[in-house]
């Protein structure tokens, strides 16, 4: 396979070309570029009419692409109306003004209550949401990690909750340490489980070949849907 770049209508198109009979044309995430895979022997002539072709069909999905930016921008600025997850519910964010410096966040059936004060930038209501986030782990863990390290047969000498921006979990094989992402409270519980079984599990196998799958569905026969559901709700934020 080759790859070259090219400038094709004020834009830059990556052209791939491969073994194939027919030409590819897709919109890449997250910036929206032009890829297209060609046969090794097509015209670059060819290509460029092919790609006239379609411009309709390429600004379409780059401007979906820019707008769903947009709006998950606008979803991570904290504020009143922002949907939220815990425990696998959707709940609502309501931004209070506090009275003096306090800050609090609580949960009132399907409303987030986040109190601050009104200069707290974005980042700030978002770490104070990600703080209640830890504590609703926090909370459930204690009771949890036994339970699942009967179900393992293995005792980890650590657990620690942490902010991850891409795993749910790690685990220190050596120090039998192991490791969650706060994230999971946003989550069913059966998630959150599943990712302390899986983390636990590594301490008997250490990589995910056939041994371990063949321990997880002993321990956990549904962690492929289980799995599945989480990575396609992935929100790491
Ligand atoms: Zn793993």
């Amino acid at each position: 396979m080759t790859e070259e770049i090219f400038p094709f209508a004020g834009q830059v198109v990556h052209l791939r070309r491969k073994r194939i009979k027919n030409m590819y044309l897709r919109v890449q995430k997250p910036d929206g570029h032009i890829e297209i895979s060609a046969p090794l022997a097509m015209k670059r002539a060819q290509i460029e009419a092919f790609l006239l072709k379609n411009t309709g069909w390429v600004q379409r999905k780059q401007r979906a692409m820019k707008e769903r930016a947009a709006q998950r921008a606008l979803t991570c600025q904290y504020l009143t109306g922002q949907k939220l997850l815990v425990w696998g519910e959707a709940c609502e964010l309501v931004v209070r003004k506090a009275k003096g410096r306090e800050a609090s966040v609580c949960r009132k059936g399907d409303r987030l209550l986040l109190t601050v004060p009104d200069y707290a930038t974005a980042e700030q209501r978002r770490d104070l949401v990600n703080g209640w986030y830890r504590q609703q782990l926090a909370a459930v863990i204690p009771k949890l990690l036994p339970r699942c390290e009967t179900i393992v047969g293995k005792k980890a000498a650590e657990c620690r909750i942490r902010n991850m921006k891409t795993r749910w979990g790690t685990c220190n094989v050596v120090k039998a340490r192991v490791w969650l992402n706060l994230q999971l409270a946003k989550y069913k519980p059966e998630a959150l489980e599943y990712v302390m079984l899986h983390e636990l599990t590594h301490l008997w196998v250490h990589n995910h070949g056939p041994a371990f799958k063949v321990r997880m569905d002993k321990y956990c026969p549904d962690w492929r849907r289980i799995r599945k559901e989480l990575n396609a709700n992935a929100d790491f934020s």
